[in-house]
């Protein structure tokens, strides 16, 4: 094992209460997840922008948003009620880092009413060349990054459009810094103590072939672990007739990628205000809206 990991032995001690980077935590530790990122940055081909980020949910259910103050008095609400609340992540309804101000002063004002809780959040990786610096001053020790290819060519077939610093790139040109600032960003978040779990959508005939690719690269930047996700096509995106990814095929792929680098198999691909355990999800009972 030639792992590049960096992270100090208290943040590896962390991971004993994160329910996602953890099989065994998942059991007992619960998260909740903030939505305070409505806008994104890129344009996904199996994203409906309707729903939360593929990143790290599963679209058909819309979240409401909430203000920086909302999602601390929310936090406060749940951490009351729900035994074992380790996470606070963020991961949509948008990208965390197109929001990057919302959620900075929401992971702020929780800090000031809990020194305990453990923040996560996940992100297209786009701007994260210029936000590692303030993720890891802010102490955020758990980043989800979703890279689904190497190649500009192949992260044409996936993304309709990056917008870059107000600049809209398109096909290869797009990819291209998509792709380089997720990489830049992984190896520098790894570099100073962040662990990194990279995110793959697998979609037949576009990216599955070179998977295994990925997940080295992942290994070779210092990630540490990988969540290969099957492709739920969303109504609406640009993906919606593919058919979703088959669990033995996927399974497969988690087996030989296993072989280089530890593979989350348990993720739910929650909803961005999933509550509660992974399997049991209370987001209705703590909607502010009242209503769905
Ligand atoms: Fe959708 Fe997330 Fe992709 Fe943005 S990064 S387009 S929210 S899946
Ligand atoms: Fe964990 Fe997956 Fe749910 Fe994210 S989407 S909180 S990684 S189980």
């Amino acid at each position: 094992n030639n792992s590049i990991l960096q992270a100090d032995a208290s943040t590896l001690a962390m991971t004993d209460r994160h329910p996602c980077y953890s099989y065994e935590a998942h059991h007992k530790y619960a998260r909740m997840h903030l939505p305070v990122a409505p806008r994104c940055n890129i344009s996904c081909n199996y994203c409906n922008r309707k729903y939360d980020c593929v990143n790290e949910s599963r679209p058909g259910v819309t979240s409401e948003v909430l203000t920086p103050e909302a999602a601390r008095d929310k936090f406060l609400l749940v951490r009351d009620k729900i035994e074992h609340l380790s996470v606070v992540g963020i991961a949509g309804p948008g990208d965390a880092l197109a929001n990057w101000d919302n959620v900075r002063r929401s992971i702020e004002l929780i800090k000031e009413v809990d020194r305990e809780v453990i923040f996560c959040l996940s992100t297209n990786g786009l701007m994260l060349p210029q936000y590692a610096l303030e993720i890891v001053e802010l102490g955020v020790k758990h980043v989800t990054v979703t890279v689904n290819c190497l190649e500009p060519v192949t992260g044409a077939k996936i993304y309709r459009y990056v917008n870059y610093r107000g600049k809209v790139y398109r096909g290869k040109a797009g990819a291209e810094i998509l792709l380089k600032n997720q990489q830049k960003g992984i190896k520098y978040l790894a570099k100073h103590g962040v662990l990194v779990k990279v995110n793959i959508v697998m979609v037949k005939g576009i990216n599955d072939k070179r998977i295994p690719e990925v997940v080295r690269l992942a290994k070779n930047l210092g990630a540490f672990i990988t969540n290969i996700m099957p492709l739920v096509p969303a109504p609406g995106s640009v993906f919606e007739n593919f058919a979703p990814t088959d669990p033995a095929e996927l399974d497969r792929m988690r087996e030989i990628c296993g072989q280089d680098m530890r593979q989350m198999r348990h993720c739910k691909q929650c909803r961005a205000d999933a509550i509660g355990l992974l399997h049991e999800d209370r987001s209705l009972e703590f909607n502010t809206a009242g209503k769905k």
